[in-house]
């Protein structure tokens, strides 16, 4: 740190994303990312006569980005906000809905950026734990009258709640915002955004970084009541107008129209999943049944840790998390069956 960093930072503890090792090729299986490129589309949009194009701003009001993911979602562009990356829109969101003194609620065991924001803006944290079993109890959150964030279905738990549990804490929480990190509902949870059309306290975020395969090209998106989307372009305006690239934009687009490749991908995923799961079952995990693109497993009398570690050195990562309640377990992302049979192969060696 120098001298010269703000009393006001100086004390954050950034987030840590899952390491991107460079020494060797590893089957990577911990940043939750997508094992499938992009569709051809894509790759296609981000050509010659783009690249000539980048001498020019892009389009701050991201219009046409808006309305593919408007008729998308069967929402109206003024219900959408696009940012760089779903970590861009939760941040806005926390600094847009949290920062008047009333604090912000979420589970002891979720994306653990979430903290950070707080740090980052002195939002005072309230934290609700998770039952024993990682389930998340809706009432928990009720009448709390603060910011609340869930994700849903939850990292790294994999666990998810229903649409009904969502409006009933949206409900019962009218005079604040509830947000809801759906980055992984596209393997399997039940999205709350049909829910923004009745309720104006409720902001859905999600992100091409999982399910669209994008997550190197920072693509994020928010859906809710206009007048909250307006709140959110105004922190964009006041910080960084032109936050989503223009090549970027371009992709985005172009991913939209070739949505039937991505829910294929997804399929994929969620049947390596599943086939993941029982094998590790059959080695003696207990694993909590996932609605996302990852596992989160223990083995009884195996350190987590050391099991992250020993895999590491024959060649996969996995993520594990020095926490207490959590420390025995390891999240796994799901890659593509040949990596899931490596990793499963590597880990019967070191079991
Ligand atoms: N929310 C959750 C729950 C996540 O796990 C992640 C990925 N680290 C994000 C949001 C952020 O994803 P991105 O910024 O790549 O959209």
């Amino acid at each position: 740190m120098s001298r010269y960093f703000s009393s006001q930072v100086s004390q954050l503890t950034p987030y840590t994303p899952g390491e991107q090792p460079k020494d060797q090729q590893y089957v990577k299986l911990n940043a939750n990312e997508s094992p499938y490129p992009p569709s051809p589309g894509v790759a296609a949009a981000l050509n010659a006569r783009e690249a000539a194009g980048l001498r020019l701003y892009g389009d701050a009001a991201a219009r046409e980005l808006k309305e593919a993911l408007a008729r998308q979602y069967k929402v109206e562009p003024e219900n959408v906000f696009v940012a760089n990356g779903s970590d861009e829109a939760l941040n806005f969101a926390f600094l847009s809905y949290a920062t008047d003194g009333r604090g912000v609620a979420f589970a002891d065991f979720t994306y653990s950026f979430y903290p950070v924001f707080c740090d980052l803006y002195h939002i005072p944290a309230q934290i609700v734990p998770l039952r024993e079993d990682f389930t998340l109890v809706p009432e928990d959150y009720y009448g709390l009258n603060k910011t609340i964030v869930i994700t849903n279905p939850n990292a790294p738990t994999g666990l998810a709640i229903s649409r009904d549990q969502v409006e009933g804490i949206v409900k019962a929480n009218p005079d604040s915002v509830v947000i809801i990190d759906e980055a992984y509902v596209d393997f399997g949870g039940e999205s709350s955004v049909a829910l923004t059309k009745q309720y104006p306290n409720l902001l859905v975020v999600q992100t091409y970084s999982k399910s669209r395969s994008m997550a190197g090209a920072r693509l994020g998106y928010a859906i809710g009541d206009a007048a909250l989307i307006r709140d959110l372009e105004t922190i964009k305006f006041s910080t960084n107008p032109f936050n989503v690239n223009s090549l970027t934009m371009k992709a985005g687009i172009a991913a939209l129209a070739e949505q039937a490749y991505y829910d294929e991908n997804c399929k994929k995923i969620m049947e390596t999943r599943e086939y993941t799961a029982r094998e590790l079952e059959k080695l003696g995990f207990t694993v909590l049944p996932s609605k996302t693109n990852f596992l989160f497993a223990k083995k009884e009398g195996v350190d987590g840790k050391a099991l992250c570690q020993g895999l590491k050195e024959r060649g996969v990562l996995i993520r594990h998390f020095d926490k207490d309640r959590i420390r025995d377990y390891n999240r796994i992302t799901i890659g593509t069956p040949e990596q899931m049979d490596i990793f499963l192969e590597k880990l019967r060696e070191l079991l």
